[in-house]
């Protein structure tokens, strides 16, 4: 078994590295590419706020090292969950591509009240399925 433990970063390593992966990237989400705000005490749990995103996550043995790192906004990241960040992000900028108006309601925080959330979330959840199937597929073929 290669099976690792990757342990939970420290909310003090935290604290200064979401600010330096957020410049870094110019403030930018590095999946749906809008505005992510490094969180303090006004927009505290809003969508746009800058999350520690793991490239390859850690469900898939990636480590807290800095190069397995970005920042990406919170609403993006809940929805990836470990799905692969090249699909995820493929997959977010045809939506955008497709339906404008979802651009729009992304870092709205009644976003998940609606009903085009609904289509969202299915949307995610068909690539998700997909992506563990793929995994699971080089998994045993390596
Ligand atoms: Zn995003």
């Amino acid at each position: 078994m290669n099976q690792r433990f990757v342990a939970e970063l420290p909310l003090g390593h935290k604290f200064y590295l979401i600010p330096e992966l957020a410049r870094d990237q110019d403030h930018q989400c590095l999946y749906c590419q809008l505005r992510i705000e490094v969180r303090n005490p006004v927009n505290f749990g809003k969508p746009h706020v800058a999350t520690i995103d793991h490239l390859l996550p850690k469900s898939r043995h990636g480590g807290n090292e800095r190069s397995n790192l970005a920042a990406a906004c919170m609403r993006c990241n809940n929805l990836r969950g470990s799905i692969d960040r090249f699909l995820f992000k493929a997959a977010v900028i045809q939506l955008f591509r497709k339906r404008p108006d979802i651009v729009v309601l992304w870092h709205d925080e009644d976003f998940t009240r609606t009903e085009v959330w609904r289509e969202v979330v299915q949307l995610f959840h068909r690539l998700r399925i997909r992506d563990n199937q793929r995994y699971r597929a080089i998994q045993s073929s390596s």
